[in-house]
């Protein structure tokens, strides 16, 4: 029976990977796939997780189960490092999961569960593997106006009229920072009224944090996400270790449900329990293990943040460089908008046409949508990328 299985399409991004791989020019440029690489085009693993995994190595004398949410002590590093102090603890019930995917999945499940029908309000546009996921599960994606091309920012306007269509029960999914594939986010006034609607229409906010420390700072990062679980009655967090902590492989993540009070909180802690024991039993360890150790430990900490705002610092300079020589071949100010967006992501408004164009004449590599990966971008290439993007009529 498993020849009646329908053929799959491929992911875009896994495509552009192999096209990236078959192309033999040199000069090639990779503004594709959505990994942080260094000014010499490397992933590498970060100081401090490299010393965690050293001492863990040394100490740890047992691979035996965990608890079926995760390992408590991650849980309560990471629940500090997203929601700082703003939060009481008896709000937040927890699982770790694999990757901020696996936390995005958990969520949409909890969901379903608490409400078969719910529907997920999404940006217009989205990341790809959020709106495959809700349709893997049979749940209704509604995309709102967020981005507009024509400034570059959150349409706010449009944004809060499509969400005056929102109902009681239905999800609204937002990213806490860096969105992905834009690089817009709201401002502290779009964001202050996204909690206002969603509480006068009885709608919960699902927020995915995947870039944490990418945008402005790890505690600026997180005050969208913290003004929401401070102003709005129940609140799911999708978060992901993967790019603050360069281990993508590990499969580091958590879901996060806040509730009104302690006796919901044991509630959702059930069902969240629960859902990871249908899922993979165990949540995976290694990662989550070493993420704890840097959090607890204030010299590896320190380390991290370090190093972290080193790589926020490196994609911020290449936004202003790149921004500066568009600015000087173009003789206009059209492209500031790259200084505006935070993390790794701009949607540079190029058509399905120019990004062909600029992939078969200029070797140079992006998603579909006219996405760049800014950090895949280093001080030589960007007067290539400048001459490509002003010949194809950007
Ligand atoms: N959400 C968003 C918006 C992302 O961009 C990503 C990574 N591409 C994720 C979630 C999940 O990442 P991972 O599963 O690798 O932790």
């Amino acid at each position: 029976m498993l020849h009646l299985l329908a053929p799959q399409t491929a992911d875009g991004i896994l495509k552009l990977k192999e096209q990236l791989a078959g192309d033999s020019r040199a000069h090639k440029i990779d503004l594709g796939v959505g990994v942080y690489k260094d000014e010499g085009g490397a992933t590498p693993i970060m100081r401090s997780i490299k010393a965690a995994e050293q001492r863990l190595w040394q100490a740890e004398d047992t691979k035996t189960y965990t608890s079926l949410p995760g390992d408590p002590a991650y849980l309560d590093a990471m629940r500090r490092l997203i929601l700082g102090s703003d939060v009481a603890e008896s709000r937040v019930a927890a699982i770790a999961t694999p990757g901020g995917t696996g936390a995005v999945r958990q969520g949409f499940e909890l969901l379903q569960m608490a409400r078969p029908g719910a529907r997920v309000f999404v940006t217009d546009s989205t990341w790809t593997n959020h709106l495959s996921i809700l349709a893997h599960l049979g749940i209704e994606a509604v995309p709102f106006r967020y981005y507009d091309p024509a400034t570059h920012a959150v349409d706010t306007d449009g944004m809060l009229a499509d969400l005056a269509q929102l109902e009681a029960g239905d999800a609204v999914l937002l990213h806490g920072c860096c969105h992905n594939p834009t690089g817009a986010d709201p401002d502290p006034e779009g964001w202050r009224a996204l909690i206002e609607v969603m509480n006068a229409r009885g709608a919960v906010p699902v927020i995915d944090l995947a870039y944490q420390g990418f945008g402005d700072g790890i505690d600026a990062d997180a005050a969208a996400t913290r003004a929401i679980a401070d102003g709005c009655a129940q609140v799911l967090i999708a978060a992901s270790c993967s790019k603050n902590f360069g281990i993508y492989r590990e499969r580091t993540g958590i879901l996060m449900a806040i509730m009104q009070d302690a006796g919901l909180r044991a509630q959702a802690q059930g069902a969240l329990t629960h859902l990871n024991r249908q899922s993979y039993s165990f949540p995976p360890d290694h990662g989550a293990r070493l993420v704890t150790m840097v959090l607890d430990d204030p010299a590896l900490r320190a380390d991290w943040q370090a190093e972290l705002e080193g790589m926020r610092a490196r994609m911020m300079s290449l936004r202003t460089d790149l921004a500066q020589a568009l600015a000087e071949a173009s003789g206009s100010d059209r492209f500031a908008y790259l200084t505006h967006h935070r993390g790794m992501f701009s949607r540079i408004g190029a058509s399905p046409g120019q990004v062909d164009r600029l992939r078969d004449e200029h070797a140079i590599y992006m998603v579909g949508d006219g996405r760049i990966n800014i950090a895949g971008l280093n001080a030589r290439d960007i007067p290539a990328l400048t001459r490509a993007m002003l010949d194809v009529g950007l």
